[in-house]
């Protein structure tokens, strides 16, 4: 099961979100049939997204979070709720490249570093929220922290890891995010970044047996603090047969027609899921009569 625990300072200057994101990577994995690189690239953005999602006011606001790097995966996008469930897909699942230099799967490369992160809240409010800021590498946790300081104006620190078995499964995925208030006290700062210097890599704690509250604890050592709330976020679509309908309405009357005429069946194939609608001509004609009326 994924769990999500957050921890908060007793002066409240600092929240840390810590992901145990296993499972959720390991389905993205099995949806998507990602190669090892971009199970990585897919599964720390999923997890990004989970994290900041669950950060948001109540289950009903949703997040989106767009890489678009001018690499080889081509676009990735991850949604969640909030309460840190999450989807997403990527154009190109089947990007394969060498190690990079320290010997990791290249995430940068993947998702390349010539590009913007885009995020997306919708809170229920008329407008929903956007915010873009340049890439700095392409391996998502750095840039998900240069979007806080530079959209939010709030200190931030993500960490996201997923290690990928030599047979292409999930072994371990997680991460953090931990946002400083504009308060904080200066010494509070210089302990968390005295413990994220010291810290090994998620991945790395997850596999020596570190549940995300041993992890919440190391990242706040030295601070007063206390768990605030928990989840299970899940790896969960939110698409319909209603929805997709809903999709294929929003086309124009031609469209439509052509579509009713040419087609024995319509057939589509949700992008987050991989599940498939099949529409039938008669459908599709439906839809375009209506268009004449309205
Ligand atoms: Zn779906």
């Amino acid at each position: 099961m994924n769990r999500l625990i957050r921890y908060l300072t007793d002066d409240g200057s600092a929240v840390c979100s810590v992901l145990d994101g296993t499972e959720m990577c390991a389905e993205l994995e099995r949806i998507h049939k990602t190669s090892a690189v971009c199970t990585a690239a897919l599964g720390r953005l999923a997890m990004g997204a989970s994290l900041m999602g669950y950060g948001l006011k109540s289950p009903e606001d949703c997040l989106t979070l767009r890489i678009s790097g001018g690499g080889p995966a081509g676009n990735l996008v991850a949604c969640s709720d909030g309460l840190g469930n999450t989807r997403a897909y990527m154009d190109n699942p089947n990007v394969e490249l060498p190690l990079n230099a320290r010997g990791k799967l290249d995430v940068g490369g993947c998702c390349g570093r010539e590009g913007t992160l885009l995020v997306i809240k919708d809170l229920g409010l008329k407008e929903p929220y956007t915010g873009q800021t340049a890439l700095v590498s392409g391996e998502i946790a750095e840039d998900i922290t240069q979007y806080f300081a530079q959209s939010e104006q709030t200190p931030t620190a993500c960490g996201l890891g997923v290690l990928v078995a030599p047979d292409l499964t999930v072994k371990h995925a997680g991460g953090f995010l931990i946002h400083l208030m504009p308060f904080a006290a200066e010494e509070t700062a210089a302990v968390l970044e005295k413990n994220l210097a010291g810290i090994p890599p998620v991945t790395q704690m997850l596999e020596d047996g570190l549940t995300p509250d041993d992890i919440a604890r190391k990242l706040l050592a030295g601070l007063d603090a206390q768990p605030l709330d928990e989840a299970n976020p899940e790896l969960r679509c939110v698409c319909s047969r209603e929805r997709t309908a809903d999709i294929l309405r929003a086309l124009d009357e031609r469209s439509l027609r052509e579509m009713a005429e040419e087609m024995p069946e319509i057939e589509v194939i949700c992008h987050f899921c991989g599940k498939k609608y099949v529409f039938a001509p008669e459908e599709i004609a439906k839809m375009a009569d209506e268009k004449r009326t309205t």
